[in-house]
């Protein structure tokens, strides 16, 4: 494909939100290290971060997680580890809805210019926590909170109250050749 560069500029954007909600889903790899680089941002600018983790377990750390925290990132991992390793799903389920009464209050609360729920998706289409409570969570949200979803299959709720969405689309995956998740690059 040959390609110019552009002659002229992009329409300019001339209004400013208070805060904006953001969503990235889809099948391709980049959710998750999305939000925690948009979380690398926040801080540099001093702001209050929340982060919640759904599904994924503590003994399952991610690389940022420490970093993170060491910088002022709030942070709370609830989830039970993957679903198809857990005997007793209820309990998964009860730990979801913790995690998500803790992300309300969160929210509600204003003390946070930043609110992270990864993995938000996977509790929300199991049934665990009401997409619709979440949705109305953001849309009443106090006006200065940002709030970052991830997850695959983001259900029309979570797509309506988003401003911005983005479908990371899996071309390739290393996965699909055999090769293990890597220290470093997906934890
Ligand atoms: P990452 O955390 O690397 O940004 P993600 O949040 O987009 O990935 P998840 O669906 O949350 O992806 O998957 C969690 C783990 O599965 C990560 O280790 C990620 O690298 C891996 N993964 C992501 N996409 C795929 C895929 N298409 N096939 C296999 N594994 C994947
Ligand atoms: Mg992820």
């Amino acid at each position: 494909m040959t390609a110019v560069p552009p002659t002229e500029a992009p329409p300019q954007a001339t209004r400013r939100a208070p805060s904006i909600v953001l969503l990235a889903t889809g099948d391709g790899k980049g959710k998750t290290t999305a939000a925690m680089g948009t979380v690398l941002r926040a801080l540099g600018r001093g702001w209050a971060v929340w982060v919640v983790q759904f599904v994924k377990s503590g003994k399952w750390n991610s690389g940022e997680v420490g970093l993170l925290t060491d910088l002022g990132a709030e942070w709370h991992t609830m989830g039970d580890g993957f679903s198809w390793e857990v005997d007793d799903l209820g309990r998964s389920a009860e730990i979801a809805r913790s995690g998500w009464a803790m992300a309300k209050e969160a929210i509600a609360s204003g003390r946070y210019q930043l609110v992270v729920l990864d993995e938000v998706t996977y509790p929300v289409n199991w049934g665990w926590i009401d997409g619709e409570d979440v949705a109305q969570a953001i849309s009443g949200r106090p006006a200065t909170v940002n709030v970052f979803l991830t997850g695959r299959d983001a259900p029309g709720t979570l797509v309506d109250v988003s401003d911005t969405v983005t479908e990371m689309h899996n071309l390739k995956h290393a996965y699909e050749a055999g090769i293990r998740a890597a220290k470093g690059i997906d934890f």
